[in-house]
């Protein structure tokens, strides 16, 4: 978020930066690198618009689970919620 109305951030130069990107689509999520202007005054990160393009082809890809030119990080979980109540339970309980 910007700070001070009025001012965007199209028309403020940011610093140029190598930033990591993360994107979902579906279940999936694709991680890549790319060439971000950073906003001086807020921190937050402009993409170039074919970037802008290329993260919804990302996304879209996702979606539709074409992953050829992905490469595999690991899985991703979610935490079972039977075994999460398990554990959010009190552990005072005596066993005898
Ligand atoms: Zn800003």
């Amino acid at each position: 978020m910007h700070p001070r109305v009025g001012i965007t951030h199209t028309k403020q130069r940011g610093t140029e930066k190598v930033v990591e990107k993360i994107l979902y689509g579906g279940k999936h999520t694709a991680v890549l690198q790319i060439l971000a202007e950073v906003c001086l005054h807020c921190g937050e990160r402009l993409y170039a618009e074919e970037t802008a393009r290329l993260f919804e082809k990302i996304r879209n890809k996702l979606k539709r689970q074409d992953l050829s030119g992905f490469n595999p990080l690991g899985q991703a979980f979610a935490v079972d919620k039977v075994w999460l109540k398990k554990q959010m339970q009190p552990t005072a309980k005596s066993v005898g």
